[in-house]
């Protein structure tokens, strides 16, 4: 048996490595390295793939999400709701802006955003606002895992006290609720091309969705430091925001097997659930939801345990994430402790993330099982 990857970009290297390579050498002939022909290329197969009528790619996922907020003039006296159990990213471009992150605790089922603490969450600063200084404008659902998040609820309130959704679908691109793609979930979606994604380019690049017309033009001109009519007309204050033609040219390759690799990292979630799945807590996923599989997680409560047995056997393994978010030096000031989200905190405690990519074998993954379930009992 081969060593087992926690993410295999070997494999889809050696499928795919002759046509990246070609694909890098044109961008390389036609030296327009900076919104070259590839750029626009891929942000209409990106389109094609998630149904949104709008793509502005741009340079990774957290500036994705920073473009988003900034489209909609986040800035200071904001409050922007979002999950504590998710990468920094996701509220750091919140204060970045000088706007509020407020966290809202998530399911222990899902490891998402719980939409009924989120309404309560919402009604309670929208009716203190005056004396706190703070108006609700924004709801960030994280697409943890690969997994939507609820949108027909989160919209719905978001409808009720008039925010805007912006989806963090970072790690979801190619999940799907019912026939609605992840990334055009909301308002506005924001994904990520790191390499250790589902679709993952040679470096950082990132993605925004929307359906909107208006949004798409600011979008556009943030990205190229708010641009008017050309570069040198500056109508607002924007960023270099921009995708490399060659990140591009890479990706509109790897998105020709795309569908496939989400098919088989969905066999191998399948295979992982099917035998583990009650010795362990699995992730659930909702009747008409499809994850992206970004990530296999489980709670498990002898974490300790089953991690050394993981290491005996040399299977690489990842805890995501270790400490939510109110609970991290970077937010002290926002005057959250332990205890405040007691789902986030204990998810934090127990999650276990295991090798998901689409090309582990079957006795790979049946050796995986067996070493956890070997370590439960
Ligand atoms: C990876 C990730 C980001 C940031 O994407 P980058 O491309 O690394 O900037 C944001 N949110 C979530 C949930 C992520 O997993």
């Amino acid at each position: 048996m081969n060593p087992i990857s926690f993410v295999d970009l070997k494999a889809q290297a050696e499928i795919l490595g002759k046509d990246i390579r070609q694909a890098m050498e044109r961008v390389m002939s036609h030296g327009r390295f900076i919104m070259g022909p590839e750029v626009y290329e891929l942000e209409q197969k990106l389109s094609d793939f998630t149904g949104a009528k709008h793509v502005v790619s741009c340079s990774s996922g957290t500036d994705a999400l920073l473009m988003a907020l900034m489209a909609i003039d986040i800035g200071p006296g904001d409050a922007v709701f979002t999950s504590p159990f998710t990468f920094v990213a996701t509220a750091e471009v919140i204060s970045l802006l000088g706007a509020t992150p407020v966290f809202v605790d998530i399911r222990k089922d899902t490891f998402n955003i719980d939409p009924v603490r989120l309404a309560q969450t919402v009604e309670h600063i929208d009716k203190n606002h005056a004396g706190k200084g703070l108006t609700p404008k924004c709801i960030i659902p994280v697409d943890i895992f690969g997994l939507p998040a609820e949108y027909d609820v989160i919209l719905e309130i978001a409808d009720r006290f008039g925010l805007v959704v912006v989806e963090d679908a970072a790690q979801s691109l190619g999940g799907r609720i019912d026939d609605r793609m992840a990334g055009n979930l909301a308002h506005m979606g924001a994904t990520s091309f790191f390499p250790a994604k589902p679709l993952g380019c040679y470096g950082d690049g990132g993605a925004v969705f929307t359906n909107d017309d208006h949004l798409q033009e600011k979008l556009a001109s943030i990205r190229v430091h708010g641009k008017g009519q050309h570069k040198y007309d500056n109508v607002r204050t924007g960023i270099n925001g921009r995708m490399d033609t060659l990140q591009a040219a890479v990706l509109i390759q790897k998105l020709k097997i795309f569908t496939d690799e989400i098919d088989k990292r969905r066999e191998v979630a399948q295979k992982y659930k099917e035998h583990l799945d009650g010795k362990v807590l699995c992730q659930k996923v909702p009747e008409s939801y499809e994850s992206a599989w970004a990530q296999f997680s489980f709670l498990c409560q002898n974490r300790n345990r089953v991690i050394s047995r993981l290491e005996k056997n040399h299977i690489p393994y990842g805890i995501y994430y270790p400490k939510p978010l109110h609970l991290q030096k970077a937010f002290s000031g926002l005057d959250y402790r332990t205890g405040d989200f007691p789902v986030a905190e204990m998810v934090s405690d127990a999650i276990l993330s295991i090798p998901m990519h689409p090309y582990l074998s079957e006795e790979q993954v049946d050796f995986v099982i067996h070493t956890i379930v070997g370590g439960l009992t």
